[in-house]
């Protein structure tokens, strides 16, 4: 058995940031950072537009209460605002700390950081290196966990989370080179594994997006938090779905329909192509469905529309914005100097996740009943008690949450930095004194042989290829960014349905050596569990907002669902239950634009 003091699972910002922290509070821990892919080949290094903090660089006006107000409307007043104050406060410092470790930010002439505008917030605030701000962050940051000696698996895949009588005690790893089965046991594991993207046929999210994090803390027990909301970012290159930054918009491109018009002015006419995310992909979807959608011939009534940048001339294209006009370039043969790119809406971030405290810490529950309804005024529900013992996330893959309903663009790498280093602090704290947990290491290391056999020894007819692709057509089809409780449930039946054929596969290759088909064999078990997380917890939210969106229910409702939702896994079916909304300084009000 593998032993170490801390096991971080995912080495992408939140993951490298939460290392990072521990070693600098205590260089003396034994840490473990174990990744499926290559650290650096994490999704976050595909990160384009930026980072956000109240620098105040470009714009004197800015404060982080702006920012902190910005982000809680953004959320649709879902976020917890205590989590969004401190994301807001601290974002400053966590930028200049990442520039003092050599992070290559985009400057101003007078040589400070530069800032842009971006979806949502209301002033320039986010500082981007050109638009591979992921890549300049996450190059440092591996190299810093290298300066600290913390110890690297990569290219091993967890296979299960250690959790008994509500405490963590280790993983069950398996060795993609050569398929070894591995139990590592810890004083504390922290999850920063990342999205769900490859649960949707079209995502802007990298291949290992399968939620496997997600998916392995529901089997263990842990509630997956706001599994509704799924974040559609509105310009995805059509058709392969991969992302054109909001940074185009924020240099200043448009949207146009085939009639050649802004359309943004009629759904949100102060911020225009700066709107939310949720609010601009759903008036995307609007107009492709009123038939003011373009072809690929350029007629009208055709699946994406425009985003067209030719105003903004060649140099601002090629200095600010350079790999999203080679994206064009190179997969759809569009030179955006010249002609507007083809985009729509793409399956880009995921809301919800593990449920944590403001130190990382997660939280088991047990929620309040279905029917619970929260007064804001009532401070005596306490809305974060029953923590995991030892068991800690950050990242994508948790919900502290700072994004509630919908994030805004650039919030989402500041989260993976505040709460990635908080959460390295506090377990820097909580690991002073602990022993190493017992483990049945032979029980486990049988399970996990016995779960890779019985997928070897499957002989259905069935390709996992085959089914994945019904299953992310099912999920893109009846779990989109307009849902009606018709079509939600009629999705999830198709699901339960997959569930089924997903026993009868069949695998290739039954060798031990890079064998792939085992790991997206356990890949598209990670995603069907989320896929049903949320639809489960969509059918349940009777309202619309944010990114969840109901035809049937097209209002926001505070009184029945000012609420996060706590959904628990079972084979027999997903228990619900709910949490209040930490509110400190924003009332809720209408959220217009
Ligand atoms: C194309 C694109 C552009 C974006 N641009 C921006 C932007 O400009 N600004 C912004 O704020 N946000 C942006 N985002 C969102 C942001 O990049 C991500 O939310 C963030 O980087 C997630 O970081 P993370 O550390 O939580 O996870 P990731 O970077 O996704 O890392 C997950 C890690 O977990 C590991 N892992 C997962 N499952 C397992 C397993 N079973 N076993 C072992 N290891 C596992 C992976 O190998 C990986 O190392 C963008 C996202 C995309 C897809």
């Amino acid at each position: 058995m593998l032993e170490h003091d801390v096991i971080i699972v995912g080495g992408g910002l939140a993951g490298s940031r939460a290392a990072v922290e521990m070693a600098r509070m205590n260089p003396s821990l034994n840490i473990a950072m174990v990744a499926k892919t290559h650290p650096i080949r994490s999704h976050s290094v595909a990160a384009q537009g930026g980072i956000a903090a109240s620098l105040k660089n470009v714009d004197s006006a800015d404060t982080w209460e702006a920012h902190a107000f910005d982000t809680v409307k953004g959320s649709d007043y879902l976020a917890d605002q205590d989590a969004v104050e401190i994301l807001a406060q601290e974002a400053p410092n966590v930028i200049i700390d990442l520039e003092h470790m050599g992070v290559l930010f985009s400057r101003l002439e007078d040589g400070r950081i530069a800032q842009r505008a971006f979806g949502g917030h209301t002033h320039n605030r986010t500082c981007y290196a050109a638009d591979k701000t992921g890549h300049a962050i996450l190059h440092e940051l591996v190299n810093n966990l290298r300066r600290y000696g913390v110890q690297i698996y990569d290219e091993w895949y967890i296979m299960r989370l250690i959790l008994e009588d509500a405490q963590a005690k280790g993983v069950v790893m398996y060795n993609i080179e050569n398929g070894e089965v591995v139990v590592m046991r810890a004083k504390v594991v922290m999850f920063a594994t990342g999205g769900y993207g490859r649960a949707f046929n079209t995502t802007s999210n990298d291949y290992a997006s399968t939620g496997d994090g997600l998916a392995m803390s529901a089997l263990a027990g842990v509630p997956l938090q706001d599994m509704e909301f799924v974040q559609f970012h509105p310009t995805g290159l059509y058709p392969v779905g991969v992302l054109i930054s909001e940074a185009v918009r924020g240099e200043g491109a448009y949207l146009i329909n085939s009639e050649g018009e802004r359309f943004m002015a009629n759904y949100a006419p102060s911020k225009m192509e700066l709107a939310p995310r949720d609010i601009t992909s759903r008036a995307i979807t609007l107009e492709i469905r009123a038939g003011r959608g373009i072809h690929r011939d350029g007629s009208p009534g055709g699946p994406f529309i425009y985003l067209d940048l030719r105003h903004m001339g060649r140099e601002k294209i090629m200095s600010r914005i350079p790999f999203c006009w080679e994206e064009a370039h190179r997969l759809v043969g569009v030179d955006a100097v010249h002609e507007p790119m083809p985009v729509r809406p793409t399956v880009h971030y995921s809301m919800g996740g593990i449920p944590t405290n403001t130190d990382g810490q997660v939280i088991i529950g047990p929620g309040l009943p279905v029917d619970f309804k929260f007064d804001p005024k009532d401070k005596s529900v306490n809305p974060r008690n029953n923590l995991v013992d030892g068991f800690f996330a950050a990242g994508e893959a948790a919900c502290v949450s700072v994004h509630g309903a919908n994030r805004l663009g650039s919030n989402s790498l500041l989260e993976c930095v505040v709460y990635g280093k908080r959460t390295g602090a506090a377990i820097a704290r909580f690991v002073e004194g602990r022993k190493l947990p017992d483990i049945d290491e032979q029980r486990y290391l049988q399970d996990a042989k016995e779960q890779i056999q019985a997928l070897l020894d499957r002989r259905g007819g069935y390709r996992i290829g085959q089914i994945r692709q019904e299953f992310q057509d099912a999920m893109t089809e009846h779990c989109g960014v307009f849902r009606t409780q018709e079509i939600m449930q009629e999705g999830l039946t198709k699901i339960q349905q997959l569930q089924d054929k997903y026993q009868q596969i069949y695998l290739d290759d039954q060798d031990n050596v890079w064998n792939t088909e085992i790991i997206e064999a356990l890949e598209l078990r990670s995603i069907m569990i989320v896929g049903q997380m949320i639809l489960t917890s969509a059918l349940n939210r009777l309202e619309s907002r944010g990114a969840h969106s109901r035809e049937d229910y097209p209002k926001r409702d505070d009184p029945n669902f000012l609420k996060h939702t706590l959904a628990y896994y079972s084979p027999a079916g997903i228990d619900l239950s709910y949490r209040p909304v930490s509110i400190t300084r924003f009332e809720p009000q209408e959220r217009k634009y």
